[in-house]
């Protein structure tokens, strides 16, 4: 689908440029082929001029003392050479040539008569391989022929088509390859998002697989024992409890990432984030307790400010406090908040089991997981899609989150955010 897509916008590049060049190039044929005409005939109009004077000379040349042969003046005046009239008279008798026309008078009649043939007053005629242009006067006392060779128009237009199709078959050959290129640079992202898409999909099927096979292999445990007591069959109602808890969980989170990608704009209002650390913080405090994780504290610089949605907010920071709690087996957890002229920094820092320094961009990817086993219980091991939606959500405001962390000492991730401004 995608090389189609390729290919589709390799042909829109190739076919609008062999357009637009078509009408410059054929535009310009035509224009080339009009001066050379007005040029012609301009000179045509010359040589009638200069049957009036009685003049036999037509000039571009000179003629040699020999009487015979011709001296051309210079490159310039070549096609002038070649203008030539022919005065006729009302019964069609020759009554006055110029010096340098065709020897042969027959020839000269049937120059004449193939003019007068065509019944225009301009044109082109050829007699043998003469290629000539002409131009018809009719008179009170006859008629004069103007003639002069057209064969430099007719070369300089054909040098003209084989450059023009020189150049259009280079240039449709250029843009396609350019084209070939930039179109797979610019199908490069979404061949990437669509893969990243597959890849997602296959992943929550994946994973919901799990909790559906034990929901059903517990329903069958139960439905096989109908006499027995929902006291007795307690134990497989709490496992599909537990998983149909899980799985809705998981479908949350699925659509709250699907929403971001869809690019949907969260509401946002001016939210004191000082406040919100604060109270999430609190509200975890008794789970740090029970969990004995007591060496931690709250740093929060007061009146922080951040342009903001609060539930997404409260979600985020949740996210954090809830794996620091279960990557961490003693020791606390600590929030700090911090800002400067721009930004809110806000920290929370463990001491926890640490991640990996090949895995600190990993564990922002969907489904991503470092080891379900590190995890204090299994039942606290996650589905790896609470740090992408923190990702997510720091993307949506504007803000960046990243990590430093040891291996058995601990991590602190710093959630970076834009202060709120006037
Ligand atoms: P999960 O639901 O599995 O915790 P997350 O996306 O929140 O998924 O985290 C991805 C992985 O990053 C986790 O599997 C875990 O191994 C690692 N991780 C996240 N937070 C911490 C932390 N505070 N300390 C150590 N490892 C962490």
């Amino acid at each position: 689908m995608l090389q189609k897509l390729r290919l589709q916008l390799v042909l829109i590049n190739v076919i609008s440029l062999t357009v637009v060049l078509l009408v410059i190039f054929i535009s310009m044929y035509f224009s080339i082929k009009s001066q050379l005409l007005k040029q012609e005939e301009s000179l045509l109009n010359r040589g009638v001029a200069l049957s009036d004077s009685e003049n036999t000379q037509v000039p571009g040349y000179i003629k040699n003392n020999d009487d015979k042969s011709y001296t051309i003046l210079d490159s310039n005046e070549e096609l002038l050479a070649s203008l030539f009239y022919v005065k006729v008279d009302v019964m069609g008798a020759i009554t006055a040539v110029s010096d340098n026309i065709i020897q042969n008078k027959d020839n000269l009649m049937l120059l004449l008569q193939k003019v007068d043939d065509l019944d225009k007053s301009t044109g082109d005629v050829d007699l043998f391989d003469l290629k000539l242009s002409f131009l018809v006067e009719d008179r009170l006392d006859g008629k004069i022929y103007a003639f002069i060779d057209r064969a430099d128009r007719e070369s300089t237009m054909s040098r003209y088509m084989y450059t023009a199709v020189f150049l259009l078959v280079g240039a449709v050959a250029c843009v396609f390859l350019i084209s070939m290129f930039l179109a797979g640079k610019a199908i490069k992202p979404i061949r990437e998002s669509m893969e990243k898409q597959k890849k997602f999909v296959a992943d929550a099927s994946h994973e919901l697989r799990t909790p559906i096979a034990v929901i059903r292999s517990n329903a069958e445990m139960i439905m096989d024992s109908p006499e027995m007591t929902i006291e007795e069959n307690m134990k497989w109602l709490k496992y599909i409890y537990d998983e149909s808890k899980r799985m809705g969980k998981m479908t949350e989170d699925l659509l709250l990432l699907s929403h971001a990608d869809a690019k949907n704009e969260v509401p946002k209002e001016d939210i004191d984030l000082s406040r919100l650390a604060a109270d999430t913080y609190d509200s975890f405090k008794l789970l740090l307790e029970e969990n004995k994780l007591t060496d931690g504290k709250a740093e929060i610089t007061e009146g922080v400010h951040v342009y903001a949605n609060e539930f997404s907010m409260k979600q985020l920071i949740t996210i954090l406090l809830d794996n620091a709690m279960k990557y961490t087996k003693e020791g606390g957890i600590s929030v700090r908040l911090e800002k400067d002229d721009n930004f809110a920094y806000m920290y929370i820092k463990d001491t926890g089991v640490g991640i990996p320094a090949d895995m600190k961009e990993k564990i922002f990817e969907r489904f991503f997981r470092i080891d379900k086993s590190r995890a204090k219980t299994a039942a606290t091991g996650g589905l790896g899609l609470g740090l992408s939606i923190a990702k997510v959500i720091a993307d949506e405001h504007g803000g960046t989150i990243s990590v430093e962390s040891e291996l058995e000492k601990g991590s602190e991730f710093c959630v970076k955010l834009p202060l709120m401004k006037g």
